[in-house]
């Protein structure tokens, strides 16, 4: 399979926290410069979606829309010409993030909708992650219809254009919840590139993306997006993050009341 030139950023924060799925703002913008250094120029993803005869763009990722993109990427960004695509948590526009357990006490606020709006103005586009960011594997095809159907009309309502893709929680899918989500009206929903080719599935309603951590440098970057780069080191992170992440599934299932 050939690398996906797609990265997914979480945070954007010099703020310290336990965990790795952050970078710093001066992080960000090595990443950024590095980038357009190389060749490449960063978009949203349905400029990379339809540009499939260009390889030098590479599409910038957020996911769960937190304000730290807004407050310190969105302005990197700008001063770069770079574009990007934030996924939404609905439930959570403007509000801080309680559905994340794993932060125990540290506590993060999320994008509100004038923050959203204004980066819509300049070219940057949004997408889903679902209403309440629940791992959809453990959903019924209804509350999986709810997830997809009610976070992607609050932000059409809220931006007043149309929301082409979602990102599963945690990168969680199965094909049921892909075809929920084509039935839901979404073009094709975004995951994490797998770290064993076995469980790869070629399906253009998938997008793969390479998760980007604070561990990560222009170099390690690069190495992710560029064809014939040795990328097992990277793969070996996804594997801890993915493990990570069902930790995180794992705490809530046990904390949950229901
Ligand atoms: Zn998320």
């Amino acid at each position: 399979m050939k690398p996906s030139p797609i990265l997914v950023y979480h945070k954007v924060n010099a703020r310290f926290e336990f965990g790795i799925t952050r970078v710093t703002p001066h992080q960000f913008e090595r990443h950024i410069a590095g980038l357009i250094d190389a060749g490449y120029q960063p978009v949203t993803l349905s400029t990379l979606m339809n540009s499939p005869d260009r390889d030098d763009l590479v599409a910038i990722t957020f996911d769960d829309a937190y304000e730290s993109v807004y407050i310190n990427a969105f302005p990197i960004m700008e001063k770069y010409g770079a574009k990007s695509t934030s996924f939404v948590i609905t439930d959570f526009i403007g509000k801080i993030n309680h559905w994340d357990v794993n932060l125990g006490w540290l506590r993060f606020r999320h994008m509100d909708a004038g923050q959203m709006r204004e980066m819509l103005e300049a070219g940057h586009e949004f997408g889903s992650h679902t209403v309440t960011h629940e791992n959809l594997l453990e959903m019924t095809d209804s509350e999986v219809d709810y997830e997809l159907m009610v976070s992607k009309e609050t932000l059409q309502d809220i931006l007043g254009t149309e929301v082409k893709y979602v990102a599963f929680p945690f990168g969680r899918f199965a094909r049921r919840v892909v075809e929920l989500s084509e039935k839901a009206g979404y073009e094709a929903g975004c995951v994490f590139a797998p770290y064993n080719h076995k469980t790869l599935e070629e399906d253009n309603r998938i997008i793969y993306r390479n998760g980007v951590y604070l561990t990560d440098t222009v170099r390690s970057i690069l190495s992710k997006i560029r064809p014939g780069m040795p990328y097992h080191w990277h793969r070996l992170k996804q594997n801890i993050i993915n493990f990570a992440n069902g930790g995180t599934i794992m705490v809530k299932s046990m904390t949950d009341k229901k």
